[in-house]
């Protein structure tokens, strides 16, 4: 899908800007998260926006942890947000990190207080808030608003070494209590928190607010395209206002419309309760949202960055189905997959007429397309085989093109056979399907005249290995969890991981876990049961994998 597209409305500004010589033709973009949780689908499109951007106009994106929060974050998700964002493919100009600024922004801060436009507030949370009015009400200005610019400097000094404790004072904007945009009525721009940070340690016990780290920062590398999601645009005239008071660098405010997905849920703090209750594995559980999550599921970088480039970059909210994302992996992995053959539940299939103990060796054909492939893998062929146990039907209906009683199909790369006969236990389960082959319809050189309507795959007997494979699922069973009536967690769709142990697979491909060493991108294509890639959690003793998607849409019926 890499059909000519129009603009998207950020790229228009950013050519006009070119145009006009603003920044003199330079780009700066950056991909701010904050390091309190592994990254989701959603940044996926705000780092392909970013960093996109930049290449497509010779800029430079850099990656800045917003960490103004110093309990929430941790360095385990700083470690993981950089290998996510690599992995897509994108390389930061700078590694950054708000907390970096700290020194700086408790300047700005002084700088407004000595302009009158900021002062130390003794109030309580719920007194601010009161303040500050309503929509329709104009604030109401406290007594601490007129407070002098010396008698401010000191106490925030002290706020700073330590004096008070959390929650005692806050430093304000000081703007204008009647603003009809919430965010301007005075907002706080610092607070008391003595927590220790991962990075700057316990050296400071005042901490900015998202609003004054934000732009602050962007103003200090020289952002010159400031891009986040809609919930920012009342934020936007905030973000002027102290980019203007402090007479720093004008980066710009964009606002795009977040990605929202079907089946799942997106914000971190969901998902770490995912985690932590044990609904999940792990942040990279396949079933998760997460890149890691995706990656570890077999998701390439190039169909996810595919998948956001097709959902582009729009001013209005909308839901983008699951489905789309899995229109994307398989559009690579059928081009990239390599083709083997796997029986995920099996039943036997004995070939009356094919002497014991023989094994004949038959070509079995690689995906053609893909780098490398090894087409010469020759596949064991003996009396005895695994089937799949729904490729036979004891009372097939008419179309059935597979095995019942007197029905002929094709024995992928091998020949064709016709079911005789079945042996049932004692409860009624058929446990093997007895045959009779033709040796003159082998493939690629069947001169029998016969006719079978069905392939089907299948292991040797005497040859297989075993495997785990574990099959994946939404993760919800509604559309969407967040607007369900009482918590979202009671929506977990309970077969979203089906394992089965003992799945039989073609002996080349007990080899998978050596190939991982050398070949860590490669996938298979189990032919007719999906993609599949070798899980981390393999060991040579115990291989599994993942299927990352079945072969066609079985949800859009
Ligand atoms: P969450 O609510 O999931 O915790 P967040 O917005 O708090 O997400 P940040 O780490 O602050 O997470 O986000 C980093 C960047 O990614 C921000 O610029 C944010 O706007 C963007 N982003 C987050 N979620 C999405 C999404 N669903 N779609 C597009 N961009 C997103
Ligand atoms: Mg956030």
């Amino acid at each position: 899908m890499s059909e000519e597209r129009s603009l998207n409305f950020i790229e228009e500004i950013v050519e006009e800007d070119i145009r006009t010589g603003k920044h003199g033709g330079r780009v700066l973009t950056r991909f701010p998260p904050e390091p309190n949780g592994y990254l989701h689908i959603g940044h996926a499109k705000s780092i392909c926006l970013n960093f996109g951007l930049a290449k497509k106009y010779s800029g430079n994106t850099n990656l800045r942890f917003d960490d103004t929060n110093p309990v929430t974050e941790d360095t385990e998700y700083v470690d993981s947000i950089k290998e996510d964002v690599n992995w897509l493919g994108f390389q930061w100009a700078q590694e950054l990190y708000t907390s970096d600024y700290f020194d700086q922004l408790y300047d700005f801060a002084v700088l407004l207080i000595k302009k009158d436009l900021a002062y130390v507030d003794d109030s309580s949370a719920e007194d601010i808030a009161k303040g500050k009015g309503t929509p329709t009400q104009p604030g109401t200005p406290n007594e601490y608003r007129n407070r002098t610019v010396e008698e401010n400097l000191q106490l925030f000094e002290e706020m700073k070494a330590g004096k008070y404790a959390d929650g005692e004072k806050v430093l304000r904007a000081k703007i204008d209590l009647a603003s009809p945009n919430m965010h301007m009525r005075d907002p706080i721009i610092y607070r008391i928190k003595h927590a220790h940070h991962h990075r700057t340690g316990d050296k400071w016990c005042i901490y900015p607010m998202y609003d004054f780290a934000h732009g602050q920062s962007d103003a200090i590398e020289r952002i010159t395209h400031s891009i986040c999601t809609l919930e920012f645009i009342p934020h936007r005239e905030l973000y002027n206002w102290l980019i203007e008071m402090l007479e720093i660098f004008p980066s710009k405010q964009y606002e795009f419309a977040r990605l929202n997905m079907s089946y799942t849920v997106m914000s971190k703090r969901k998902l770490m309760q995912l985690v932590n209750n044990n609904y999940v594995a792990g942040w990279d559980d396949p079933r998760m949202p997460t890149i890691s999550g995706l990656r570890r599921r077999g998701f390439t970088p190039a169909s996810i960055r595919n998948f956001c480039d097709r959902i582009g970059v729009a001013k209005r909210e909308n839901i983008i189905d699951f489905s789309l994302l899995e229109f994307f992996i398989r559009e690579d992995l059928n081009k990239t997959s390599w083709r083997r053959m796997a029986v995920l539940d099996p039943i036997k299939l004995v070939i009356t007429n094919f002497p014991e103990n023989e094994t004949e060796w038959l070509d079995g054909e690689n995906n053609p397309e893909v780098e490398g492939g090894d087409d010469s893998r020759q596949v064991p062929f003996s009396r005895e085989l695994w089937i799949e146990r729904e490729d036979f039907m004891e009372e097939p209906p008419k179309k059935f093109f597979r095995l019942g009683p007197g029905l002929m199909c094709r024995l992928k790369f091998a020949y064709i056979v016709r079911c005789d006969d079945f042996v049932k236990d004692g409860n009624g389960n058929v446990t093997e399907i007895h045959c009779t082959y033709f040796p003159d319809s082998k493939s690629g050189h069947d001169t029998s005249g016969l006719k079978a309507k069905g392939t089907m795959h299948w292991v040797s007997v005497k040859h297989a290995k075993t495997a785990e494979v574990r099959l994946y699922d939404r993760l919800f069973k509604v559309e969407q969890p967040d607007s369900e009536e009482g918590d979202f967690k009671d929506y977990i769709n309970p077969e979203s991981l089906i394992v089965i142990k003992d799945a039989y697979i073609e002996p080349d491909l007990a080899n998978a876990i050596q190939q991982l060493t050398d070949f860590p991108d490669r996938r298979y294509q189990f032919i007719r049961k999906g993609y599949f890639c070798v899980d981390k959690d393999s060991s040579t003793e115990n291989l599994i994998f993942n299927r990352t998607v079945t072969l066609k849409d079985g949800w859009s019926k």
